[in-house]
């Protein structure tokens, strides 16, 4: 069995506790206008075009066969729908100005690739993180490679958008010690303008999970003016305490991803956005915990940073 990623990073101390491996598997279902991780949400390879160190040799654009990359200025890819990642301009590039994004695994090599820092895990109260994009598009490898973690002694947790198939996961679920789910707004209408889908499916899948998991983190990325009202933080906070949901987490936005867009020929529309102060967010902490009250759900705010 063999799935998709884009990255294993290393290290990592904000995808749970203690020191982890965080596994981004490519592909996702919804196009946030804030996501950070634009490569994550198109299943297929893609070629990425890094600006800075392009020299402007124009030698990608003479060998590529489709002759799809833009001569004389900035070398990008014009043509995305024609490239079929043949990978001569990422071979060609000696400044590594073309990457590919994306990587085949084998369950088992991406195992090895994961258990390597097992000492780590052990040592640290840490283990492995599936992410993505939303890690369910790839739900029968996600959870092959959940089942390998679980028997070699790896604490396991995933991060999900909760648009999936609900079979997968609650399957997913016998394998998984901690869930974050996402909860982007609870106004169905606005959540599709922001996300392009319905949140129907993705409360009703919390609703089932928080019936058989007992460490269900909810998670709100705040964005300023799209889901940071005082309306949508009561509503979100009401509902996962009513769930029994173990804690919400508010992530503060950032717009770290936003030099990716252009490597992918991609537009990011908020340019503008400003980055939501601290204050901000521990007043919005506050809101959530007065209307959670004496409800065992926790509040905490995760700064970016
Ligand atoms: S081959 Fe590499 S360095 Fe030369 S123009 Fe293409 S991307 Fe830029
Ligand atoms: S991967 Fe191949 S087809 Fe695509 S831009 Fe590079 S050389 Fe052209």
């Amino acid at each position: 069995m063999e799935g998709i990623v884009f990255n294993v990073q290393k290290m990592s101390i904000h995808d749970g506790p203690g020191i982890r491996s965080t596994v981004f598997l490519k592909g996702c279902p919804l196009r946030c206008l804030w996501c950070s991780n634009p490569e994550s949400q198109r299943m297929e390879l893609e070629i990425a075009s890094f600006a800075n160190r392009c020299m402007k040799c124009g030698y990608c654009a003479e060998v590529c066969p489709k002759q799809i990359i833009e001569k004389g200025n900035t070398y990008s890819i014009v043509d995305r729908s024609r490239c079929d990642q043949c990978l001569i301009c990422v071979k060609e590039c000696c400044t590594n100005a073309k990457q590919l994004i994306g990587q085949s695994y084998s369950a088992e090599e991406l195992y090895q690739e994961i258990v390597k820092d097992k000492t780590f895990y052990d040592s640290s109260g840490g283990g492995v993180t599936f992410s993505g994009g939303e890690p369910f598009m790839q739900a029968d490898f996600l959870i092959e490679m959940l089942k390998r973690c679980k028997s070699g002694g790896i604490h396991t947790a995933i991060e999900t958008t909760g648009m999936a198939d609900t079979r997968k996961l609650l399957e997913a679920l016998e394998y998984s010690d901690l869930i974050f789910f996402d909860v982007k707004h609870m106004d169905d209408r606005e959540h599709k303008k922001l996300t392009g889908v319905s949140n129907q499916a993705i409360l009703d899948n919390l609703a089932a999970l928080s019936k058989r998991h007992s460490n269900i983190i909810v998670r709100i990325p705040v964005i300023p003016g799209l889901n940071d009202s005082a309306e949508n933080i009561r509503k979100t906070a009401d509902y996962t305490a009513e769930l029994s949901i173990s804690a919400l987490e508010l992530l503060q936005y950032h717009n770290l991803g936003e030099s990716k867009y252009a490597q992918l020929g991609r537009e990011y529309t908020l340019s503008e956005m400003e980055v939501p102060t601290q204050e901000h967010m521990e007043a919005l902490a506050g809101q959530a915990a007065d209307i959670i009250g004496d409800r065992p759900t926790q509040v905490h705010i995760m700064l970016s940073l």
